[in-house]
């Protein structure tokens, strides 16, 4: 028996420990990749922002995770973050009432709602900048998400900013009905005035990105940029496949599927996002502020 125990290296977990497919970076010193299986070390993984260095499978980031990685440090200041969904309909489903989800929400990710917005630099650019967080509700649009996007973009209007907004979202919030649906209407309409006024809009896809966010602002950029793989569309791969009754072909709804057909305009790696979007921005006029 020695007096002291030697501290060994924490051993990767064996290939056949199932992780499932999560694709969220857990807090474990080990992660398998979902797509690959490779083992990674979570520190590395973390460091090059959430990408597998072997296959470039983009892990799910949580926007607390996200937002470092495209604006710069401190940067950040939050607008409107003391809105909260009502609700509006009692609604409750067979298991539980939309109240008690939403609580469960919050107590899962810290945040008050699936959207951050706010004012930001990127590589010292002024820019309105919103972001989802799929952790709360799967992302999903009520009343308070479409409430902030637009109160933001009205934001860029009066301060002549360029507007940016991240989307990982499962579509319209079920539990808010009609008033969910309008939102698709009134966030289309603010992002319209943009237009109007000659401030650009760039929509970043990032997996998944569906329903009735795909169908109205995700898809409504000036420039649309997607991640790679990321699933984009509106209903499901299944749902399609039982209307039409046909197989949809391979890759079907994913970025690359759908640059090919003209959905988007590029497909951009996590690790250089941001100097993607100053890149842009800087093309087209907006400089250092
Ligand atoms: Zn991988």
């Amino acid at each position: 028996m020695s007096w002291f125990t030697r501290k060994k290296a924490p051993k990767p977990p064996p290939e056949s420990s199932d992780m499932g497919d999560k694709p969220h970076i857990p807090d474990d010193i080990w992660t398998k990749c979902p797509s690959c299986s490779q083992v990674l070390y979570t520190k590395e993984l973390r460091r090059s922002f959430g990408v597998c260095s072997k296959c470039n499978y983009h892990f799910r980031l949580k926007a607390s995770e996200r937002l470092p990685q495209l604006v710069d440090r401190h940067s950040f200041e939050e607008i409107d973050s003391n809105l909260r969904s009502q609700d509006i309909l009692s609604f409750r489903d067979s298991k539980e009432s939309y109240r008690s989800k939403l609580r469960r929400a919050e107590r899962k990710t810290g945040m008050p709602e699936c959207v951050i917005t706010g004012r930001a630099r990127l590589h010292s650019i002024p820019v309105a900048i919103g972001m989802f967080e799929f952790d709360f509700c799967g992302g999903s649009m009520g009343s308070v998400v479409g409430e902030k996007l637009a109160r933001m973009v009205e934001m860029a209007l009066a301060e002549k900013l360029p507007v940016i907004i991240v989307s990982a979202s499962g579509g319209a919030r079920m539990q808010e009905g009609m008033y969910s649906l309008m939102q698709m209407a009134k966030v289309s309409a603010a992002i319209a005035r943009l237009s109007q006024a000659n401030l650009p809009y760039i929509s970043v896809l990032t997996n998944p990105t569906t329903g009735g966010v795909a169908a109205s602002f995700a898809m409504q950029g000036d420039i649309i940029l997607a991640e790679p793989k990321a699933l984009i569309g509106f209903a499901g791969p299944r749902v399609i496949e039982q209307t039409i009754k046909q197989k949809l072909p391979e890759g079907f709804q994913r970025s690359e599927f759908l640059l090919e057909h003209g959905m988007l305009d590029r497909i951009v790696q996590r690790t250089v996002m941001k100097d993607e979007l100053a890149a842009i921005l800087s093309h087209l006029g907006f400089g250092v502020g």
